[in-house]
C-alpha cells in the first residue's frame, strides 16, 4: 500500500511538519538530551531485532537494558561497512519491518567500494524535512519561492532512491513540487545552466564541483538571468576562495549543508556561519584512538541516527570523514551539538612521511584554483594514486573540445603540481600527467600505502 494513504503516516507526516522542522528552534539545549536519550533507547531496542545488530551486542555482551542516556553509547560496539556488507541484505533489516516498506540505497563509490542500506518513507520525508529546516533558517519558503536543485540522480544513489524511487511514485510529486526544478548532476553544465536560466530559481542548492563550474559560465556571460539570493552547497569540502568566487558571481549567499547516504541531512551552517548539527536526528562522536577529541580538534566521525524503521545506524563507523566538533555555542537561537570544520574523508586521504596525512579539504583547494584561478573547465575529471610515502601520481583528463582554449595543458599541469608540492612538502615526488580517461565508477583515489602500519601525527 502507498503509505501516503495511511492516516496513520499521514498524520505522523503532519506533526513532523509542523513541530519537527522547528524542533531545534523550540526546545533547550536540556530538552534536547532528554530527547536524544529518548530516541536512542527506542533505536537500540529496535536494532535489538536486526540480527546484525543483536549479535554484535551479543558478542560485546551489552543488552538495550544497558542503554538509557547517550553517554551509554561508549558501551556499544562500533559498526563497519564489513559489517553492513557481511548480513547484507536480511541481517540488516528488522524482522518487525517488512521488506516492501522499505526502498533500497546505495552509498556512492567515490573509493570504489558502494554499500546498501534500506530506508523507509518516514525516513525519507525527514531527509527531506531536515533538508528544509535548512532553508528555512534563510526565510526560503518551498511552497512561495523558486526552487533549483542538483542532485545526483544517477539510478543507484541516495538522492535517487529518496525522489525518483520514494517520494515520486507515491505523491502528487509535480503538483506538490511545482516550485522546484530538479536536476541531474550528471549534467553537461552548459545544459544545466540553460535550465537554470529559464527557470530563474531564488535558491539553488548543488554540488561543490557543480556549482564552481556554474559560476565560472557564469562570468563568462551564460545564464544572465540566474540572480538566486542564495545557494546551498553540499558534498566536499569548499575552500574559502571557491566559495567567495561563487557568491560574487552569482551576488548570493552561500551556505554549507553537510550530510550522508545511510545518515540523511547531518549539520548546516546558520545565518551567522556556525554549523549545526541536526541534534534531534543524529548524535555525532568525533574519536581518536577511540578516545573524544577536544573542541576544534579533528577526529574521526561516528554517527548514530536517532530515527528510522530501515536499517539502524548506530556508532557507524563508515562514512570515513573527518571533523573537528566545536563545543562553544553559537550566538543564534538553534540549539543542540556543533561541528568546527569538516576536512573531508578520512578513506580518500594521502599519507605522507613524518605522519602527515593530506585530507580532501586540501585536495579541493589545490584543484579550485585551477577553476578560479586559471578560469578553465577544461579539466574533466582527475585521479590520484599514491605508489609510496614519497611518489604521488597525477592523473588528469582534459577536454578535447576546449584544448585550444584558454591556459594551456602546462600551465594547468604546472598550478596543480605546485598546489600539491606546497601542501606535501619538498621531500615527496608529484608527477602530473595526461590520460586519455579514468574509469567512471572507479575510486579517484588509490593509495598504496600500507595504512595499517602508519602512526597518524597530523592532518595537514
Ligand atoms: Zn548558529
Amino acid at each position: 500500500m502507498n503509505p501516503f494513504y495511511n492516516p496513520i503516516f499521514l498524520s505522523k507526516i503532519a506533526k513532523a511538519y509542523l513541530f519537527d522542522i522547528q524542533r531545534l528552534k523550540k526546545i533547550s539545549d536540556v530538552k534536547l538530551k532528554r530527547y536524544q536519550d529518548h530516541q536512542l533507547k527506542k533505536m537500540v531496542r529496535f536494532a535489538y531485532t536486526v540480527p546484525l545488530y543483536h549479535d554484535k551486542y551479543k558478542k560485546a555482551r551489552v543488552h538495550p537494558n544497558d542503554i538509557s542516556v547517550i553517554k551509554d553509547l561508549r558501551k556499544l560496539p562500533l559498526i563497519s561497512k564489513e559489517d553492513i556488507k557481511q548480513y547484507y541484505p536480511d541481517g540488516i533489516i528488522s524482522s518487525k519491518t517488512s521488506r516492501e516498506q522499505l526502498v533500497e540505497i546505495a552509498t556512492s563509490g567515490t573509493t570504489g567500494k558502494s554499500l546498501s542500506i534500506y530506508v523507509d518513507m518516514f525516513d525519507i520525508v525527514t531527509g527531506l524535512f531536515g533538508y528544509l529546516r535548512t532553508i528555512r533558517e534563510y526565510e526560503i519558503n518551498w511552497r512561495k519561492h523558486r526552487l533549483t536543485i542538483i542532485g545526483d540522480f544517477a539510478s543507484h544513489t541516495a538522492e535517487s532512491g529518496y525522489v525518483t524511487k520514494g517520494l515520486q511514485p507515491r505523491l502528487p510529486f509535480d503538483f506538490l513540487f511545482r516550485n522546484i526544478q530538479w536536476l541531474d548532476t550528471n549534467d553537461e553544465p552548459k545544459k544545466i545552466i540553460k535550465k537554470i536560466n529559464r527557470f530563474n530559481p531564488d535558491f539553488i542548492g548543488g554540488y561543490v564541483g557543480m556549482l564552481g563550474h556554474l559560476a565560472l559560465l557564469k562570468e563568462k556571460g551564460f545564464g544572465k538571468n540566474i540572480s538566486p539570493k542564495y545557494i546551498a552547497a553540499t558534498g566536499a569540502v569548499l575552500d574559502k576562495t571557491l566559495k567567495e568566487f561563487i557568491e560574487t558571481t552569482f551576488d548570493a549567499h552561500l551556505f554549507e549543508v553537510y550530510g550522508a547516504t545511510e545518515t540523511g541531512p547531518i549539520a548546516f551552517e546558520c545565518k551567522q556561519g556556525g554549523y549545526h548539527i541536526m541534534s534531534d536526528l543524529l548524535y555525532l562522536e568525533f574519536l581518536k584512538d577511540d578516545m573524544p577529541v577536544n573542541s576544534g580538534e579533528a577526529g574521526k566521525l561516528v554517527v548514530t541516527k536517532l530515527f528510522g524503521r530501515g536499517t539502524p545506524i548506530i556508532r557507524y563507523d563508515a562514512i570515513n570523514d573527518i571533523v573537528s566538533p566545536r563545543y562553544e555555542k553559537c550566538n543564534c537561537d538553534i540549539s543542540g551539538e556543533m561541528i568546527q570544520k569538516i576536512f573531508g574523508r578520512d578513506d580518500l586521504s594521502l599519507l605522507l612521511p613524518g605522519g602527515r596525512v593530506l585530507l580532501p579539504s586540501s585536495f579541493s583547494e589545490i584543484y579550485s584554483r585551477v577553476l578560479y584561478g586559471l578560469k578553465t573547465n577544461k579539466l574533466k575529471d582527475t585521479r590520484i594514486i599514491q605508489h609510496n610515502l614519497t611518489k604521488i601520481e597525477i592523473q588528469i583528463v582534459i577536454d578535447d573540445k576546449t584544448r585550444g582554449v584558454g591556459p594551456s595543458v602546462e600551465e594547468i599541469f604546472s598550478l596543480i603540481r605546485k598546489g600539491f608540492h606546497e601542501k606535501v612538502g619538498p621531500e615527496v615526488e608529484i608527477f602530473v600527467k595526461e590520460v586519455k580517461k579514468v574509469s567512471k565508477g572507479g575510486p579517484r583515489i588509490i593509495s598504496k600505502v600500507d595504512k595499517s602500519k602508519f602512526r597518524i601525527k597530523e592532518y595537514v
